[in-house]
């Protein structure tokens, strides 16, 4: 069993580094918040007050972080050059595809191999041990990695050299950001046009129109499978996530010369959703507003 630094023990990390305690790993964690730091000693982890003594010694070190500018500041300041170099870096957070492959250039400079491995599935899938990993390094990397990323995971598919596990994930999340938009506006015209909604979702969720947004996720209450909609729209997969998602599928497109005019319609749509004050409500709740 391996030592493993886990910096970032907020809702995802908690959870993630709750199982690899469970597999039998000795798991180094550091947060910022005192209370995050508390709930993963509950759960078996070692806590320390520093990233640079958290990941002394470590075979490996996971970072679970809210945005690209920190998980640069930790790698760069206190993670790099402080790790033995023969500790495997896995960054798990959400961030932009040039940072991603900034830090990880910067690791591999100093004789470290690195993988970005954002996920795909929220909090539940966190305590679970279901998420999906999509992962950019190495080949070597990735087999260094995927041993402890299925830990945490149902899923672990190598997407590419540096940067892909990122470019994999907001490609998918700027899909499902304008696919959820879609399906909000067309059950909205179902219903304008006098049809029963359960049976527009029978009748849609067989044809051509159906999508992952309608069939495991429908935003209308009461139809289709559970999902936040029955539930008030609280829990699932905050606006504010979502926004944040499409906020880097739009930069890397226009860094990328590509034309994405759904992804920018979504990311405008959710823009004024979120200052509407609706942040945390499950991103599915914008059928509100339509
Ligand atoms: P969170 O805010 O709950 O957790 C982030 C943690 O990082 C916090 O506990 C915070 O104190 C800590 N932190 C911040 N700066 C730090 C530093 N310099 N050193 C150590 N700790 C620091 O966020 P979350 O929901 O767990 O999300 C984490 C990442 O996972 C994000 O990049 C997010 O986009 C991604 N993600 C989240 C979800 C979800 O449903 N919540 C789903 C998929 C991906």
């Amino acid at each position: 069993m391996a030592a493993i630094a886990f910096i970032g023990l907020g809702n995802m990390g908690g959870g993630m580094a709750a199982n690899l305690v469970k597999a039998g790993h000795v798991v180094h964690a550091f947060d910022l918040a005192d209370a995050a730091l508390e709930k993963a000693k509950e759960q078996g982890c070692v806590p320390f007050t520093s990233v640079r003594e958290a990941v002394q010694g470590v075979d490996a070190v996971v970072s679970m972080l809210p945005n690209g500018k920190i998980v640069e500041a930790v790698y760069i300041n206190d993670v790099i050059g402080h790790a033995p170099v023969a500790a495997l870096l896995l960054d798990c957070s959400t961030i932009d595809v040039d940072t991603a492959r900034m830090v990880a250039s910067a690791a591999q400079n100093a004789g470290y191999a690195m993988v970005d491995a954002p996920v795909s599935g929220g909090i539940a899938a966190a305590n679970g041990g279901t998420l999906t990993f999509m992962v950019g390094g190495s080949e070597d990397a990735f087999a260094r990695a995927e041993p402890i990323l299925s830990v945490m995971g149902k899923a672990v598919i190598h997407a590419g050299a540096s940067g892909a596990g990122q470019a994999a994930k907001i490609c998918n999340n700027m899909l499902l950001g304008a696919s959820m938009v879609a399906t909000c506006e067309t059950f909205k015209l179902a219903e304008k046009l006098g049809l029963d909604l359960q049976t527009f979702y029978d009748i849609s969720s067989k044809a051509s129109g159906q999508n992952w947004s309608m069939t495991s996720y429908c935003p209308v209450p009461g139809v289709g499978p559970q999902s936040p909609a029955d539930n008030d729209y609280q829990g699932g997969f905050a606006t504010a996530l979502m926004l944040k998602d499409l906020t880097l599928a739009i930069a890397a497109a226009e860094s990328a010369g590509a034309s994405v005019p759904m992804g920018e319609k979504a990311k405008a749509l959710y823009t004024a959703f979120d200052a509407e004050g609706a942040g945390g409500r499950d991103f599915s709740a914008i059928i509100e507003t339509l």
